[in-house]
């Protein structure tokens, strides 16, 4: 297995399926309008599987399918089975945000994926749109309920807090969690780009969300074996486990072996990056894997970033990419690196 300049392996592969989404998030899609993959360069399923034996071949044997909104792209269910067929990903995941999933949870389950993630960020219908807006929360905790009912080996509920925004809901999305056998991560509110309403004032730190949960709960148990999940687990006084993504305040790069492929094909070894390797040209024009893992293993061999780091000691901490350069590529997206 191939490591990197930190000596990092290369483990887990984020593939984002659409650039696409059906909410507009204030903290990731907040502009009125944004430039899209041209839909040519969009990688068929086919494409994405060559892909992931070439990256498996590299050591990958965890694959996430996000987006933009993966359930908006037409049959994924086929795409899951083409995954779960090959033995080297022994763990496959998916992260919606859960609009479309009350009729696709099953057929999910029955393709093969182990696990979904869905990102929910308020329990409250006028609240939810104000975030989102589109009224679609009884669409989501519809999927969910469906989630819950196919059988995954585990669901999770990601929350971005944002202060002001949904921070007095942490608790309640906590217990909502529980209620449904579901754990709850708090993701703090990152500066990635798409992000352009963000501000360190609104970030809600993982000090701080502990701080609220020890009022209630008292003494809170961190829980050991993070391996390489971003999520820190911890556990409250009654058993309830839950996550904290620190990607803003406590970055982990140090143990990062995760990477993205946008939809059109560019592979991104940061969330931060600026820039990727364009595996759909190669791809294309008919690279064999083996030559599609040798570029993978250089490129990974000479990898040194650590993005969430280093914008923790930038100085004046601001939004990362203006909107005007967002416009002119659509790769520096939050919603087209899959988060
Ligand atoms: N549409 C799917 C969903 O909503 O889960 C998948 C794509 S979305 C980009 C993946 C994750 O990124 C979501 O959980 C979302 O909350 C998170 N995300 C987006 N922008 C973020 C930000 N500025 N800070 C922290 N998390 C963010």
């Amino acid at each position: 297995m191939g490591l990197d300049r930190f000596g990092r392996p290369l483990r887990s592969l984020r593939v984002s399926v659409t650039d696409r989404c059906n909410l507009r998030c204030q903290y990731c899609m907040p502009e009125p309008d944004y430039a899209w993959l041209p839909r040519q360069n969009i990688l068929d399923f086919e494409e994405i599987a060559v892909l992931a034996d070439a990256f498996a071949l590299e050591g990958v044997d965890r694959v996430r399918i996000t987006g933009g909104e993966p359930l908006l792209r037409r049959d994924l269910p086929r795409l899951i089975e083409m995954l779960a067929a090959r033995p080297a990903i022994r763990d496959l995941a998916l992260t919606t945000n859960g609009v479309l999933l009350a009729n696709q949870a099953v057929a999910l389950r029955a393709a093969g994926l182990h696990r979904i993630t869905i990102s929910l960020d308020t329990l409250r219908r006028d609240r939810f749109q104000a975030l989102a807006r589109f009224d679609e929360l009884p669409a989501v905790l519809d999927g969910i309920d469906a989630a819950a009912g196919a059988g995954f080996d585990s669901i999770k509920i990601d929350t971005v807090v944002i202060r002001g925004r949904n921070d007095d809901e942490i608790n309640e999305l906590l217990a909502f969690a529980r209620s449904i056998g579901a754990e709850i991560r708090f993701i703090e509110y990152m500066d990635v780009g798409g992000a352009t309403h963000w501000s360190m004032d609104a970030v809600v730190s993982r000090r701080e969300i502990l701080a609220r949960l020890t009022e209630i709960y008292g003494p809170i148990e961190p829980l050991t074996g993070r391996a390489s999940a971003p999520a820190e687990r911890f556990r409250l006084s009654d058993g309830t486990t839950f996550g904290i993504i620190a990607s803003t305040t406590e970055p982990f790069c140090a143990e990062c072996d995760r990477s993205r492929l946008t939809a059109d094909g560019l592979w991104l070894l940061c969330l931060y990056a600026r820039g990727g390797l364009d595996l759909r040209h190669p791809l294309r024009e008919g690279a064999t894997l083996d030559e599609l893992a040798h570029l993978i293993r250089t490129v990974w061999s000479m990898r040194a970033d650590r993005g969430a780091e280093e914008r923790l000691g930038s100085p004046a901490r601001d939004v990362l990419i203006p909107v005007a350069a967002l416009r002119r590529d659509a790769h520096l997206e939050m919603h087209t690196r899959g988060g």
